[in-house]
């Protein structure tokens, strides 16, 4: 077969494997562009101040489905989802464009739930909607929102600062999102067979909520600036604990050992995947969507974070050549597997 006739699988390079692979062919001309793919956000030279841009695609059918996904709740998914990322490399959201490709099957007031949310978010990050694109699809609904924020060159953490020795960090509780998803699904089906079922959905409202209205920590950065804590790299949770580590020792050139009883998971995030017959662990491990941050610390700095209620030290930084690994509570050492989410 001649070069030209060559075809390649989206599936045989895989999600991260396309972007790499994207990543070749592009060449920095400008100097101010400090960081371009490869992070939760590019960094860009700003004056003093660097600003981050990063952007995110939700398809209607692939991230979200609205026989269960009220449209508010979307609105400021899709506004959270952006934001976290900007609060992944330690910097602080100002703006948000906000671009929808839309049916005829949606009606004004769709449209304007839809922003419902998308305004409730902008009010609870502090950022400004200054923007955005409008158009037609065939193919139900699509939301791209960029974000632009804000910070001291110094304050900004890339995934490759991880150091050898560095305390690995989570914010909130893993899993629950990937939990609250399988419930969203199991309820649609019991619905799709029997239309007279009404789900009850009363005693999952934490995980439900954390898979359609997550919450971005931008909270952690402002209090990481108020105890002076610049993390020495930092990503946000959205493929799931095992898939993040992976990211941040692969840029950084580190290993990582973590023990599963520091692992941080709700109790109804537990009590919900027993019931639905899913190992827990596995759940915060692999779970997508959780939008907490995953980040290191040089160890001078633990004393100023060690009582905070909502960060978990869940493990350090090794050598590269000592791999990646969970120690479980009954003290084997398992290797990690990334999984995460694969769209292709
Ligand atoms: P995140 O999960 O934090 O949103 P992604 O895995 O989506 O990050 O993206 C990783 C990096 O690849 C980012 O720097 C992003 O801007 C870049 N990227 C993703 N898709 C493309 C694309 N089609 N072209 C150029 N860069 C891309
Ligand atoms: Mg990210």
């Amino acid at each position: 077969m001649s070069e030209s006739e060559k075809r390649t699988e989206i599936s045989d390079l895989g999600e991260f494997g396309l972007i790499d692979h994207l990543n070749e062919k592009v060449i920095i001309k400008n100097s101010s562009t400090l960081k371009g793919i490869g992070d939760d956000a590019a960094v860009i030279e700003a004056g003093d101040m660097v600003k981050v841009v990063t952007t995110d695609l939700l398809v209607e059918g692939v991230h979200f489905d609205l026989s269960y996904a009220p449209l508010p709740h979307l609105g400021f998914k899709a506004v959270a989802v952006n934001v976290s990322d900007v609060a992944a490399m330690n910097a602080v959201p100002k703006q948000i464009t906000v671009s929808i490709a839309l049916s005829n099957r949606f009606s004004v007031e769709a449209i304007d739930a839809l922003y419902e949310g998308i305004h409730a978010a902008c009010e609870h990050y502090g950022v400004d909607l200054v923007g955005g694109d409008t158009t037609a699809s065939r193919s139900g609904l699509v939301i791209s929102v960029t974000a632009i924020g804000e910070a001291k060159p110094e304050q900004i953490s890339y995934r490759s600062g991880a150091k050898e020795n560095d305390i690995l960090c989570v914010t909130g509780d893993l899993g629950a999102a990937l939990v609250g998803l399988q419930i969203l699904e199991r309820e649609k089906e019991v619905f799709l067979s029997n239309p007279d079922m009404k789900p009850d959905l009363g005693k999952y409202t934490i995980v439900t909520g954390r898979q359609l209205r997550p919450d971005a920590r931008v909270d952690i950065i402002h209090e990481l600036r108020e105890m002076d804590v610049v993390p020495s790299s930092m990503m946000d949770i959205s493929d799931g604990l095992a898939s993040e580590i992976f990211h941040i020792c692969k840029a950084s050139g580190v290993g990582a050992t973590i023990y599963e009883d520091k692992l941080p998971i709700d109790k109804q995030t537990f009590d919900t995947a027993v019931e639905l017959n899913l190992d827990p662990i596995t759940c915060v491990m692999n779970g997508g969507e959780d939008y907490e941050l995953l980040f290191t610390i040089d160890q001078k700095d633990f004393a100023k974070l060690e009582k905070h209620p909502d960060i978990h030290f869940i493990g350090h930084i090794t050598k590269a050549e000592e791999g990646k690994f969970l120690v479980t509570k009954s003290g084997t050492a398992v290797q990690i597997k990334a999984q995460g989410w694969k769209h292709f």
